[in-house]
């Protein structure tokens, strides 16, 4: 019996995670659920959208899958799977994407492992609002230290990237070569413009790289790698990235296997993880029972080989692949026609997969 942590979230994510239970259930693990709500509703009545709870319980069964969880857009509560990751340094989101025959993309044969770091960059949170004190503070130190000038009406983030921060994903992403198997990592950066935080980036990870002369490695500039991606995705293996760039590739790569609904993820860290699919909570969905559940539950197979169950894992992406081949119990993103009336819904696709697992 596993206890797992598992965050429902908002908007699909109560569908397409109730989805997931029930095929991971099927697949004869037992898990004892430790269902903790966040986002948005707990906000109004709890006056958090990330209460303490949520942590201690991840924190006591180390093992956590999520539904995706709504951020205001500019205004409101700050990202709650940001400060989950920050919280719990869950420092490596790892993004494994690959074709599934009978998905509907132009590419064929992908395998791209996206390794983002999860908890610096533009993403820390370090923000001043246009006219505080901060930004007054912020932009009068950069006038005395660098003699630049920043216009007195600008909001401001900031960049941190640290020796700390890019050596361990950096590290995480050749160690994940090795155990797979793999042959190639390949670090983006835009080191050529921000030479002090991707030029870090940049320099810790060629120091890395020299600790693993079995494994090639070369880097790319992000703007280079995207057009690179959509040409010559079979020259790429694992790609590790500073937090903002791995957030769009990620969504990038997601494009080349047939959209966000086949892409899983898991947030890392040394002590615990969080398994939970690339996209977000897709509000204009919620309740439908229409968006597609694969890719929370390819997150809940990457959940299994975590916690060391691999043959099952190994059976339900074989059992999803097998549906996917199919075509016929697949949902809406699938079709050739978002409107396509055959297409199948979030719980069909669960029953599909249930009815192959036994
Ligand atoms: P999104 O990923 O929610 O949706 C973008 C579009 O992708 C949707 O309109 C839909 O067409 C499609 N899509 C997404 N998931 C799908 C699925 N399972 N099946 C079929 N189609 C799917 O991105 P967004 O609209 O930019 O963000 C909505 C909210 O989600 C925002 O508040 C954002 O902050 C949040 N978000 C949360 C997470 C997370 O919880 N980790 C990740 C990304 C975005």
């Amino acid at each position: 019996m596993y206890k797992v942590t598992l965050i429902p979230g908002d908007g699909i994510g109560p569908e397409i995670s109730e989805a997931t239970k029930r095929v991971l259930e099927a697949t004869g693990i037992s898990f004892q659920w430790d269902i903790q709500n966040a986002g948005e509703d707990v906000y109004k009545e709890e006056g958090s959208p990330l209460p303490n709870r949520v942590i201690e319980s991840i924190k006591k069964n180390k093992v956590a899958i999520k539904g995706p969880i709504t951020t205001p857009v500019g205004t409101g509560f700050r990202s709650v799977n940001v400060a989950l990751r920050q919280t719990l340094d869950l420092y490596c989101c790892l993004r494994p994407c690959k074709s599934y025959q009978g998905a509907r993309t132009r590419y064929e044969n992908i395998d791209l492992i996206i390794v983002r770091e999860n908890t610096e960059d533009l993403y820390a949170g370090i923000e001043y609002q246009k006219n505080s004190s901060g930004a007054k503070s912020v932009i009068k130190l950069v006038e005395d230290t660098l003699g630049k000038k920043i216009r007195e009406d600008s909001g401001i983030s900031i960049k941190p990237i640290s020796v700390y921060g890019t050596e361990r994903i950096v590290r995480f992403a050749f160690e994940y070569a090795r155990r797979n198997q793999r042959c190639k990592v390949t670090a983006v950066h835009k080191a050529n413009i921000m030479k002090y935080s991707d030029g870090l980036f940049l320099e810790v990870s060629r120091e890395v790289a020299k600790n693993y002369p079995d494994i090639e490695f070369e880097d790319r500039i992000i703007d280079n790698m995207c057009m690179q991606l959509v040409q010559k995705p079979e020259l790429y293996d694992v790609i590790v990235l500073p937090n903002l760039y791995g957030d769009i590739v990620s969504d990038l790569v997601a494009g080349l296997i047939g959209g966000l609904g086949l892409a899983p993820g898991a947030n890392l860290g040394d002590e615990f993880a969080v398994f939970e699919p690339t996209h977000g909570s897709a509000p204009k969905y919620k309740g439908l029972n229409k968006t597609n559940p694969m890719a929370m539950m390819l997150s809940g197979v990457m959940m299994l080989r975590h916690i060391g169950e691999v043959s099952t894992a190994e059976r339900l992406d074989s059992v999803i692949a097998e549906v996917i081949k199919e075509g016929k119990s697949v949902t809406y993103d699938m079709k050739p026609v978002s409107d396509d009336p055959t297409a199948a819904t979030t719980s069909d696709v669960a029953d599909a997969i249930i009815a192959r697992l036994r």
